[in-house]
């Protein structure tokens, strides 16, 4: 079966590592980045903000949305920098500042008190018909555990991965393949838990 959906994210390694999880579990899909308005991302947890991005991508395209809010808790920070993790270090986006960040306020703590977990939350919402008819929600749910090392290293992936090492494993995600990291990452984890609502749900719309 093929599904077009709308992808709303502007973060490029976002999209990539997107389609190639979706390409796996969902080999015809086709994928269209967003490039509409932004909304105001003004939800407390991930699951409320990639709702708000989700809602903004579908009733703007027509198109069935999908939306990930992501980031980093750090058990010892309460759950920190949590949602705040693209601007942790004032600007968004920035990486470097951000990882160089975090390795500073953890410079005391030692295993195990550097636990931590990536989140991520997709939000899939699927529009209606002009009555509303047929719009469905929902939001999975992903958690990488793992641990925060005291250094950088790696060269893959983005943001925080060269100084998260996932449980189980002794390099850091950016030390992985991409291909291993994509398919237990937070974001893989919570594809997962997506696809057989969303292949559900296209099912009863399309039978409906
Ligand atoms: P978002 O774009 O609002 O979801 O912000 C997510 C932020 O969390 C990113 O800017 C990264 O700093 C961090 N993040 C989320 N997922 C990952 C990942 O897979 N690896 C490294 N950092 C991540």
């Amino acid at each position: 079966m093929s599904i077009e959906f709308v992808l709303a994210t502007h973060n490029q390694h976002k999209v990539e590592e997107f389609q190639r999880i979706l390409a796996e579990v969902l080999p015809d899909a086709v994928v269209h980045a967003y490039d509409g308005p932004e909304p105001v991302e003004d939800g407390t947890t991930f699951a409320a903000n990639a709702l708000i991005k989700a809602r903004t991508a579908a009733s703007h395209t027509g198109l069935i949305a999908l939306a990930d809010d992501s980031g980093i808790s750090v058990d010892v920070m309460g759950g920190a920098p949590g949602i705040f993790s693209a601007r942790w270090a004032g600007g968004h986006g920035d990486s470097l500042a951000n990882t160089q960040l975090l390795l500073d306020q953890l410079s005391d703590m030692r295993a195990p008190n550097r636990a931590a977990a990536f989140h991520c939350a997709i939000a899939l919402v699927i529009p209606g018909n002009e009555d509303g008819a047929g719009a469905f929600e929902h939001v999975a749910s992903g958690v990488w555990p793992g641990t925060l090392a005291t250094e950088v290293s790696g060269a893959h992936g983005f943001g925080y991965d060269p100084i998260f090492i996932p449980e189980g494993s002794e390099l850091t995600a950016a030390e992985l393949a991409p291909e291993v990291k994509n398919a237990t990452s937070h974001r893989a984890r919570a594809v997962a838990a997506l696809i057989p609502v969303l292949l559900q749900a296209i099912e009863n719309g399309t039978h409906s």
